[in-house]
């Protein structure tokens, strides 16, 4: 590799230097040059996006789009709407909802008064992901020149060596918990000021923030005691089947975490979501019993239907679903319930019930097993690479390669161009998934409520109303506004 330079981290574990005719003696470099590479092309998208976020005028297609599905709601032709459609009951609520945005006026103008604040909000969190990335980026290279690891590796072990008398060969894992402990508390300081500012400038600044600064920190100390208590025997264990699997270690490894993730989907919305939200069943009424029709007709096996306190946080909205095999919630955002009409969040839910019935969230669950099997399968095959681990700075001989440390560098180095061409497929996995919950939802009879009911989320979130092409494409989860309403408009005339 004549192009690369061999570059060695100033801090080692050993002063003497290993062969430097190895292929990995190119590693740090190798690294260096694939992050930088990826960070070029990352910035440029987010350049890219910066600058759609300066257009001041309303962009036509969405104009066009939003305009003809005023149209269409203006003069609701039959059977657009399920049977159970509002009379009464849309009189009150537009009574209640009085004080904040009209919602039973026109969509277009609605999205047309929130343009500008959607474009300033965009803006500003686009700078702050730029100057976050950059800070991200010196920190990568600066830790892997400086040869970060190996150094906090040796802080770990003569701390645990002179005060309980620890040895790398029998205490390891007590030394990696350490270890880990120093790099999350490091990862914890460093991170803390842009968490800060998202939250109380940005966040603030265009209203989303509902947070004081006590539930800030409070939530972050639960983060980081949980973090401990499920991270630190979940590591342990790990380590322990790495160490005594033999040669086909990845297979065990597989096994323990898959029962590790069903354990944690089991406990995290029943241990873990409670300890920071409150959940409210869903008070009696229409909306509730209609909830109920909706989820018997699609024989989903609803058993219980909360209402988040979200608003404890950020005025930010959502809905999702979870559970086991014949054990299913659904939790609503209360700011949902307060930005939406009934039959927008019915028609919303019938789109999160489509992700279920079409098998969405299976194929994810198993999609992310593969995951899981495919890279420690190839962790198993780079295990025992030591001249690797060596280019970094633990380059002591005399000493064992601490597992953890292959576990890290294998996901730093070697997997993450593998994963970042992963993540861009399950991204575009995931919009395609997206487009066929709604599809679900509009054959459902709810197409008109889906379309008013996104484009009121998007509007009361600040979402982007024209964003870049190529940021787009490489970052969403979920296509832009216009595509999906345009999608269903399309399904809507191919019905007639
Ligand atoms: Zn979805």
């Amino acid at each position: 590799m004549p192009f690369l330079p061999i570059i060695k981290p100033h801090y080692t574990q050993s002063p003497s230097s290993s062969s430097d005719d190895s292929p990995f003696a190119y590693a740090i470099a190798a690294t260096l040059a694939f992050t930088l590479l990826v960070y070029i092309f990352e910035s440029y998208l987010n350049l890219r996006q910066r600058s759609s976020f300066f257009k001041t005028e309303f962009p036509k297609e969405l104009a066009s789009t939003v305009g003809a599905i005023d149209a269409e709601l203006k003069n609701k032709p039959n059977g657009t709407t399920s049977e159970e459609t509002k009379d009464g009951s849309s009189n009150d609520e537009t009574k209640k909802e009085e004080d904040k945005v009209d919602k039973s006026q026109p969509l277009l103008p609605q999205l047309q008064s929130k343009f500008s604040k959607a474009q300033s909000y965009g803006l500003d969190r686009i700078s702050f992901s730029i100057i976050s990335s950059l800070y991200s980026l010196i920190e990568e290279c600066a830790f892997l020149l400086y040869g970060f690891m190996p150094y906090i590796w040796d802080v770990a072990t003569s701390l645990g060596s002179n005060k309980y008398g620890w040895t790398e060969t029998s205490d390891e894992i007590k030394i990696t918990l350490l270890f880990l402990g120093i790099t999350v508390i490091i990862g914890t300081i460093t991170s803390l000021p842009f968490e800060l500012y998202s939250t109380f400038c940005i966040e603030k600044k265009h209203g989303f923030n509902k947070q004081t600064p006590g539930l800030f920190f409070t939530d972050k100390l639960k983060g980081l005691l949980l973090t401990a208590v499920i991270g630190g025997p979940f590591v342990a264990l790990l380590l322990k089947i790495i160490k005594m699997g033999g040669p086909h270690f990845y297979i065990y490894v597989w096994g323990f975490m898959f029962v590790f993730s069903v354990l944690m989907m089991t406990i995290y919305p029943v241990v873990i979501m409670p300890m920071f939200n409150k959940y409210e069943p869903l008070k009696e009424g229409k909306l509730k019993e209609e909830i109920y029709e909706l989820a018997g007709r699609l024989e989903f096996p609803l058993t219980k239907l909360f209402v988040m306190d979200g608003s404890k946080r950020s005025s930010h909205s959502n809905a999702f679903m979870f559970g086991f095999f014949k054990n299913k919630r659904i939790v609503l955002f209360d700011t949902l319930m307060d930005q939406t009409h009934d039959d927008e969040i019915l028609a919303i839910l019938g789109h999160e019930l489509g992700h279920w019935k079409m098998g969405h969230t299976l194929t994810n669950f198993v999609i992310s097993q593969l995951y899981t099997g495919a890279s420690f399968y190839c962790f198993s095959l780079c295990y025992n690479s030591h001249e690797l681990y060596r280019a970094f700075g633990f380059n002591d001989e005399s000493r064992p390669v601490p597992t953890i440390i292959a576990l890290l560098f294998f996901f730093q180095v070697i997997w993450a161009p593998i994963d970042k061409v992963l993540s861009f497929i399950m991204t575009m996995h995931s919009r395609k998934c997206e487009f066929e919950a709604d599809e679900f939802s509009v054959n459902l009879g709810m197409s008109k409520t889906l379309q008013s009911g996104l484009c009121k989320i998007h509007l009361e979130n600040l979402g982007a109303m024209c964003p870049d092409p190529w940021y787009s494409t490489y970052h969403y989860s979920h296509p832009p506004l216009v595509e999906r309403l345009s999608a269903m408009m399309k399904l809507d005339k191919k019905s007639k």
